[in-house]
């Protein structure tokens, strides 16, 4: 199923992490996801599974810096942290059709293994996953288990692949792209600290908030291929992709979370109107 081209239709998201206070690259992603759902519905989505770095007074902060550039969203705005049963509900179906492995690796392990095989083919990022944990036995996987032995789970990305057969998603502008289910190899679906992941989070959220466009920046551009993986293998309906171009300062250099100065907060405190820092983020109309 692909989103309908009838402009009320769509849905866009923005979801940020509340890590840190929004800047003025978060400014142009909201903006952009606001323009590009034009006639249809905006919405909000807090990603904060990541508990040891996620802050309840950045969650308030993103809201205020939001509705102070001029952006309404629809309630409720959907936290991540309180969906962990869907993203249960979707590992439970991976696990059915056995696309899913328990990994005890500690990342020290898994670089010493990567260099004891002689290197690992690369992903977008790192070296991926040598796949470890996907020869062990199931005794030796249980037993692990009921010894209490922290694990994550992984995708046994190849089955997954044959699983779906080939696969594309559609880019806005681009066309369609051939998505590779190896891309990132075997992929963490569940961490050792968080029963989630970014990927699984995003996907499922994606489908059950009905979001039809998904805008984002380009650096997540990589990561569409375990999205549209992932939607194949648990039936979600594939939405249309936008990863747009990422802010800079002069100097070329990506806005961060620790460019103090350029944080909404900061540039209000300065005296900043909400239309002047719309503009510095490239829109010159209201939100
Ligand atoms: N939460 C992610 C971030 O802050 C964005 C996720 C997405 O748009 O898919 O970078």
């Amino acid at each position: 199923m692909t989103a309908t081209a009838d402009p009320a239709a769509i849905v866009t998201r923005f979801a940020p992490s509340p890590t840190g206070l929004l800047h003025l690259g978060h400014a142009y992603s909201a903006l952009f996801a606001r323009k590009i759902a034009a006639g249809g519905r905006f919405l909000l989505r807090i990603e904060d599974i990541d508990v040891g770095r996620c802050r309840p007074e950045f969650d308030t902060a993103i809201r205020e810096d939001l509705a102070w550039l001029g952006l309404q969203w629809e309630e409720p705005v959907r936290r991540q942290s309180e969906h962990m049963a869907d993203y249960r509900t979707a590992l439970d179906r991976l696990d059915g059709d056995d696309l899913l492995y328990p990994c005890f690796c500690t990342r020290k392990e898994i670089l010493a293994e990567i260099e004891r095989a002689g290197g690992a083919p690369h992903g977008p990022e790192r070296p991926l996953y040598p796949g470890t944990c996907r020869a062990l036995s199931a005794d030796e996987r249980r037993a692990r288990i009921a010894a209490g032995e922290a694990h994550a789970l992984r995708l046994d990305a190849a089955q997954a692949g044959q699983r779906t057969g080939p696969l594309e998603w559609d880019e806005m502008e681009r066309g369609p792209q051939p998505c590779d289910p190896l891309r990132h190899g075997d992929i963490v679906l569940a961490r050792k600290d968080v029963a989630t992941s970014y990927h699984l989070a995003v996907t499922v959220d994606d489908a059950l908030q009905g979001v039809t466009v998904v805008t984002r920046g380009e650096d997540l551009f990589e990561a569409t291929h375990v999205h549209r993986l992932l939607q194949a293998l648990l039936g979600l309906p594939a939405p249309r992709y936008r990863h747009h171009r990422l802010l800079t300062d002069e100097t070329g250099r990506r806005f961060a979370k620790r460019d103090r100065a350029l944080t909404l907060c900061a540039l209000r405190e300065a005296g900043r109107s909400a239309e002047e820092v719309r503009r510095m983020a490239g829109f010159d109309t209201g939100a």
